[in-house]
């Protein structure tokens, strides 16, 4: 006979949850709105890549990120800067030829 904890069926309550940050949400609608939440891996990305394609600036912010401490890991906001990146820039066209 086993006798695990059930709790891990309790916690296994299926519940789409949303993105539950306010800055993204009035980003979503208005991608321009300048809130942002350092605790936030997607405003943190959303920061980089509003510096972006200027390395320094880039740079700037994550150092800023990286110094509230609450912040995702470097790493992990790199990461979501590259996903965004690899999509298909269908509102931000910057000129593609040089
Ligand atoms: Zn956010």
């Amino acid at each position: 006979m086993t006798c695990e904890p059930a709790n891990s069926l309790e916690s296994a309550k299926a519940e789409a949850a949303p993105p539950a940050c306010p800055a993204c949400e009035s980003a979503a609608k208005k991608p321009l709105s300048g809130i942002y939440r350092f605790t936030c891996v997607q405003c943190c990305a959303r920061l980089v890549l509003s510096a972006h394609p200027d390395k320094r600036q880039a740079s700037a912010m994550l150092a800023a990120i990286a110094r509230f401490r609450e912040s995702p890991s470097r790493a992990d906001v790199l990461e979501c800067v590259r996903q965004h990146l690899t999509k298909p820039p269908s509102v931000l066209k910057k000129s593609e030829s040089d």
